[in-house]
């Protein structure tokens, strides 16, 4: 386990040029991957790249394969849900660098802001010769986000089910982990290993920076560049239990932090974008896109 005690001195002190700004040019031709080696297409150019991609081969339970999608490179199947539509985390970026941000869009099915920011940040320009790779995940609860309901289709709160401070209430599920959607972002999880998660929520508008630490540093770093604010603990009118992030971040044992962003209900809202570079006027929804990126360049090497 790496230390995050240097993080928030990393997020004052890194440099723009960081941010990758190559273009990638879509080849549905790339070749099988080498052994040891990923295929990318840089260029409209498909080579191999050396290194060996981090995370390593999928546990059981993840299926994977090489997919040129705008940027996207690589598409796994982390699980499915309870009437068994996939849940599908893909990648962008460095395949071998193991600075690594997750974005998850969207755990309750009503709130769909963050599946929106993540169709955002799969349209970005984001190749092989990035510093950090990002992974995206659509929808942890694709039964509950196709008919807009909060729960799944067992009427379990997602949120409620994961092995933290996990207590059995009317809707957390009867254990821990008996959903298939939140045991799926746990086994994603656990394999990738990623510095930064961030959950995507809504629609309360605010960051949540519960936990203190390098979480919540990376929590405001993400308000000031959204323009979400404020920036505050969120409560769960008492203490949260069974939720992703607090697990992920406090009892996981596995590396890295998690923090959640409550969306503004509006997606059409043109607002003042935080993040450096990028136009001032905006959608929440595509500043937020940005902002995610912007993080990922300054994770920690
Ligand atoms: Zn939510």
């Amino acid at each position: 386990m790496r230390p995050h005690l240097s993080w928030p001195v990393r997020i004052l002190t890194a440099s723009a040029a960081l941010v990758a700004a190559a273009t990638l040019v879509p080849d549905a031709s790339a070749a099988p991957a080498p052994a040891g080696g990923v295929t990318v297409a840089l260029g409209g150019v498909t080579r191999a790249v050396t290194a060996a991609p981090y995370p390593a081969a999928p546990p059981a339970g993840i299926a994977c394969r090489t997919l040129v999608a705008r940027s996207v490179t690589y598409s796994c199947v982390i699980g499915r849900s309870v009437e068994g539509r996939a849940i599908v985390a893909t990648r962008q970026g460095n395949p071998a660098s193991r600075r690594v941000l997750v974005v998850n869009g969207q755990m309750h099915g009503e709130e769909w802001p963050g599946t929106l920011v993540v169709d955002q940040i799969r349209a970005l320009a984001i190749t092989g010769r990035a510093t950090y790779q990002i992974w995206t995940v659509r929808t942890l609860n694709p039964d509950g986000g196709r008919i807009g309901r909060r729960r799944n289709s067992h009427g379990v709160d997602l949120n409620r089910n994961f092995p933290d401070k996990f207590l059995r209430m009317s809707d957390s599920g009867p254990r821990a982990l008996s959903e298939p959607e939140s045991a799926a972002m746990v086994r994603f999880l656990t394999w990738v290993q990623p510095d930064l998660v961030i959950s995507l929520h809504g629609y309360s508008t605010s960051v949540d920076t519960t936990g203190g630490g390098a979480r919540a540093a990376w929590a405001r770093a993400f308000s000031r560049a959204a323009n979400i604010t404020p920036a505050k603990v969120v409560s769960c009118s008492g203490p949260c239990h069974g939720n992703m992030t607090d697990w992920y971040s406090a009892t996981s044992r596995v590396h890295g932090v998690a923090f959640t962003v409550e969306m503004p209900r509006s997606s059409k809202v043109v607002r003042r974008c935080g993040v450096p570079g990028r136009p001032a006027s905006l959608s929440t929804i595509r500043c937020s896109a940005y902002a995610a990126v912007y993080l990922a360049a300054r994770l920690p090497a």
